[in-house]
């Protein structure tokens, strides 16, 4: 299974990539997460990143693939893959497209997770993630059990430095302007698929495993 999840911020392809990549054993790639851990780490990629993903901004073309592609060598991607937050640009698809081809590898579908504007930043503004294992919770519509607490694995729950709502919503511009339009590059490769990403966690999880089968 080789998938891309696609869409906005706060779409939801965190949540759902973690546990489908779990449920079909193959590694959820999220390229955000790559680059927090790099922050926290304090690496040079993290230093350079730090900054730009506190605006809201995207990281380099450049930066970004070579990043993937070392990733997509590792030998737990050969069986498939999950590509949460790669590609963010026309650019990007194209790297990838080569990058594949070099590994004898093909794309089975493009997920497009379609969620109305107001409902992208409720989620965001009151978003909290757990440090520890990345389970995303809300404030008021997913609340943990004990304030500030996973209850999956205990970890510290804290909000990204960038979903405050000034930033959300210079994010939501950047994926319009930069991300949206790789809408039409992929249906035009025949590869999109669309789900409707409001409702139940599971509910959503069913459609993408229709839309995964379908492709295959
Ligand atoms: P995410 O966790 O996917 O919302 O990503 C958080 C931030 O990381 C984004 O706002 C960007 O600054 C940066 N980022 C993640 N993935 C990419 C990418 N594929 N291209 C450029 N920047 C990225």
């Amino acid at each position: 299974m080789r998938l891309i999840f696609l869409g906005p911020p706060g779409a939801g392809k965190g949540t759902q990539a973690k546990a489908l990549a779990q449920e079909w054993g193959v590694p959820q790639i999220a390229t955000g997460e790559m680059l927090r851990e790099a922050v926290k780490a304090g690496t040079p990629l993290g230093r350079e990143a730090g900054r730009i993903m506190e605006s809201g901004a995207l990281v380099p073309d450049e930066v970004m693939v070579g990043l993937i592609a070392e990733r997509l060598r590792q030998p737990d991607a050969a069986r498939g893959f999950i590509l949460d937050g790669f590609p963010r640009t026309i650019a990007q698809a194209e790297a990838l497209n080569h990058l594949l081809k070099d590994l004898g590898q093909a794309l089975d579908a493009v997920v497009y997770f379609d969620v109305a504007e107001p409902e992208l930043l409720r989620r965001l503004t009151g978003r909290r993630l757990c440090r520890q294992c990345q389970t995303a919770f809300h404030l008021v519509s997913a609340p943990p059990q004990r304030a500030g607490i996973c209850d999956r694995c205990g970890g510290e729950l804290y909000q990204r430095d960038d979903d405050s709502e000034a930033t959300v919503r210079h994010r939501l511009d950047v994926y319009a302007r930069q991300t949206a339009p790789l809408l039409d590059y992929y249906r035009g490769r025949g590869l999109l698929s669309s789900v409707k990403a409001e409702g139940s966690v599971p509910s959503i999880a069913a459609a993408i495993r229709r839309a995964a089968t379908e492709a295959r």
